[in-house]
């Protein structure tokens, strides 16, 4: 699959609610409004609990996207170890078993910093799959979503619907894609001085 438009907002697909937390460390989420708090939102962990800050007059939908949003960050910033290929192949595999019975059975499975404009990419025929440098560092359900995706064009090509449907049990392929997208857009963005999103 080598024109592999991976995560271009294509094919429209059931969308899966998944749960409001982000890798597994995030337990339990406290929202702590600040009245002196004006445009600034932080988080961070505190135990297993993950509190986050913001400002009083916050809507609620507000609050919802925010606290999305500092969860990605702080797993980012957590998921600064990088898996080797080793541990790549091995994560291939659990996904492999726990999404798709087993039957993506890649050859190889690596790290690649030649591909700049697609997050994964897979020979079908090798059974080989690449992943993006670039994904380095992004939380760890992103990762997982692209490998699954490609684990997935191993039994089908193409963006069908039959493909969708093997990614169906993935309940955060829709927060993966809308990650991935933001990360694209964000690129796009001219770097305004002072405006920092703390
Ligand atoms: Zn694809």
């Amino acid at each position: 699959m080598s024109a592999d438009p991976l995560h271009r907002a294509g094919t429209p697909q059931r969308s899966t609610t998944s749960p409001p937390q982000s890798g597994s460390k995030a337990s339990a989420i406290e929202v702590r409004r600040s009245a002196r708090r004006r445009r600034t939102v932080s988080a961070y962990r505190e135990g297993d609990r993950t509190v986050v800050l913001i400002p009083a007059r916050m809507s609620e939908a507000e609050e919802q996207r925010w606290v999305n949003v500092m969860l990605d960050k702080l797993a980012a910033q957590e998921s600064k170890q990088v898996l080797g290929d080793a541990e790549l192949a091995e994560r291939a595999e659990q996904l492999s078993a726990q999404y798709l019975d087993a039957r993506a059975r890649p050859s190889s499975v690596r790290w690649v910093t030649n591909q700049n404009t697609r997050w994964g990419s897979c020979t079908p025929a090798e059974g080989s799959i690449r992943l993006s440098h670039r994904l380095q560092g992004m939380p760890e359900y992103v990762v997982d979503y692209v490998l699954l995706h490609e684990l997935a064009h191993l039994l089908v090509p193409g963006h069908g619907p039959r493909f969708w449907r093997l990614l169906d049990p993935y309940p955060r392929t829709e927060r993966a894609k809308g990650y991935l997208e933001g990360v694209v857009a964000a690129e796009r963005l001219p770097h305004v001085p002072g405006a920092r999103g703390e």
